[in-house]
């Protein structure tokens, strides 16, 4: 019998959604350590899933974790795979939770299927090379800064985080925003009319399960405004007394 030499798939460490300062740390490493072991543990006797080695949800509070899906966006038919991008955090209080998920697809790590055998990277950046050094979004957090080296990265981790944007997007995206008459940037999409965009707006910020219960840019936000040409400065009138 052989056994392959498996090189271990790097993923994100755990508490790559978990904010260092956040007031639920303290209890999501009291989850990690009590109910964690007990959930993969039933996962594998009770429902017959056996986790990979090193894999284990993103907990951003105790028994609630950000998992994967595949996202697929429909634009007046067109359908537009995004391939996995992270949830909003969802509730992963014990294995029967975790396990719904999971059979129907869900993930623990985007570049990983969940039966798979990982290594958790401590700190992304120490693997890259130097794209990673000169990545062009960073967002500073408490431990290490986190680095994007696309938008699209950048944009899903602060429209997951709740985190405003504070790059301006790539030419690209200043091009497409053009065709609108509002853009919202976290999510990408533009509106022509203001009702859509409002549409947009209230369905974050409505309560679940109506909505997603989510900070959101505002209408006069999302106004695309382009920058006029100012080739003959507008004179103004002066008033003659
Ligand atoms: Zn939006």
């Amino acid at each position: 019998m052989t056994t392959k030499p498996s090189k271990a798939i790097q993923v994100d460490p755990w508490d790559y959604f978990l904010d260092e300062d956040s007031p639920a740390q303290e209890h999501v490493e009291m989850f990690r350590e009590i109910y964690w072991p007990h959930i993969r543990r039933e996962l594998r006797t009770e429902l017959g899933y056996e986790l990979g080695e090193g894999q284990e949800p993103h907990w951003v509070e105790a028994g609630r974790a950000v998992l994967y899906h595949q996202t697929t966006v429909s634009d007046y038919g067109r359908v537009t795979d995004f391939g996995f991008g992270p949830t909003n955090p969802l509730p992963v209080g014990n294995a029967v939770q975790l396990h719904n998920y999971l059979k129907k697809g869900f993930r623990l790590r985007a570049n990983v299927e969940p039966l798979a055998n990982v290594e958790s990277s401590e700190t992304a950046d120490s693997t890259e090379g130097d794209a990673w050094e000169n990545a062009p979004y960073v967002v500073s957090a408490a431990r290490a800064p986190r680095k994007f080296i696309s938008w699209e990265a950048y944009r899903m981790y602060c429209q997951n985080r709740g985190v405003p944007l504070a790059y301006d997007p790539p030419q690209e995206v200043l091009d497409r925003m053009k065709n609108f008459k509002y853009y919202c940037l976290v999510h990408d999409h533009g509106f022509k009319a203001k009702r859509d965009a409002h549409q947009h707006r209230s369905y974050y910020i409505a309560d679940p399960p109506t909505g997603r219960g989510q900070r959101h840019a505002t209408i006069e936000d999302m106004e695309v405004k382009i920058p006029k040409q100012t080739t003959n400065k507008t004179t103004k009138k002066t008033k003659v007394t």
